[in-house]
């Protein structure tokens, strides 16, 4: 079912409230792919309760998009993401206009942008993060979701996304991250990777070679920030591709890290590859704990 309103979603949701479904929402910009549809389907799987509720909006929100970025020609493909949402087990596809997420006789909430919106690319892209959060906490409030799903590809905006429902909305939901689906060789799959050229496309394969590379080296003891980042600053750009950043993190904050150690870590990378920006990571482990976690288990 294609729904556009708020009205229409809100008497979709009333009714399946109604009939004792908790409702499962995934936001996204379209041009869906199998990262996107990943989310649909741990949406649907919830064997323990009632089926839940899922909706899935697709909604190439203005407000996230700096000056100069992508916004007009982003992939759009409203029959296609129909299609596909349903066949992953979404109940409704939410494809709303600009002035009905932000009618224009109304004032809607506004709230403090968290601190981890603060570095990577919430310096690179001004204005970014607090449009994610406007359309986000705007979804949430239209589809009165219980729980929200998105993936660990957008490592950050799953972190100020988790932030901002901490912070400034009580935890009206939960926040799920789902891990990021890869082509066969090891590209994460992303609506942009269409703006590649062949060439680009072949060479894109050094951003998850170099995250791979990280990890091993860190398997390896090998547990120094710097020289794990120059490592893959260096694997990019003999790629040909200009880095934004490579930088370990500490998984919750996003603050830099001088050593992978007990705290969790995490290794962000941004990088230009011809007109086309890639974003990727990875989940930095210490030996001595995946010794522990494998004890654990
Ligand atoms: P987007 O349409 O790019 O705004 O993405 C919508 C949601 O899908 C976000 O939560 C993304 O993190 C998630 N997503 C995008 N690509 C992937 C991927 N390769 N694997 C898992 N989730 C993804």
């Amino acid at each position: 079912m294609v729904l556009s309103t708020e009205r229409e979603l809100q008497t979709a949701v009333a009714a399946a409230r109604a009939a004792g479904r908790p409702v499962a929402l995934v936001p996204t910009m379209g041009a869906l792919h199998a990262g996107h549809l990943s989310l649909i389907q741990a949406a649907v799987a919830k064997a323990h309760e009632n089926r839940p509720f899922v909706v899935v909006s697709v909604f190439v929100n203005p407000t996230q998009f700096a000056p100069g970025e992508d916004f007009q020609s982003y992939p759009r493909d409203p029959a296609g993401d129909h299609a596909a949402a349903s066949a992953a087990g979404a109940d409704v596809v939410f494809q709303p206009t600009v002035t009905e997420i932000y009618p224009l006789d109304r004032k809607l909430p506004t709230f403090p942008l968290p601190a981890v919106a603060t570095r990577w690319e919430g310096e690179l892209r001004p204005g970014h993060f607090a449009g994610v959060c406007q359309v986000v906490a705007r979804l949430f409030q239209m589809s009165d979701a219980d729980r929200a799903y998105f993936g660990e590809k957008d490592y950050q905006q799953l972190q100020v996304v988790r932030a901002m429902v901490r912070d400034s909305l009580h935890d009206a939901v939960r926040v799920i991250g789902c891990p990021t689906v890869r082509e066969p060789d090891g590209l994460a799959l992303s609506s942009r990777n269409r703006y590649l050229s062949a060439d680009e496309r072949r060479r894109a394969t050094a951003i998850s070679a170099a995250l791979q590379w990280a990890c091993g080296r860190v398997d390896a003891d090998v547990c120094d920030a710097a020289i794990l980042q120059s490592g893959v600053r260096t694997q990019l750009e003999s790629a040909g591709m200009t880095v934004d950043y490579a930088a370990v993190v500490e998984a919750g904050t996003l603050e830099p890290l001088g050593r992978i150690g007990d705290v969790p870590a995490r290794l962000l990378v941004a990088a230009r590859l011809g007109t086309t920006r890639l974003i990727d990571n990875c989940a930095l482990v210490a030996p001595t704990v995946r010794s522990q976690q494998d004890t654990a288990q």
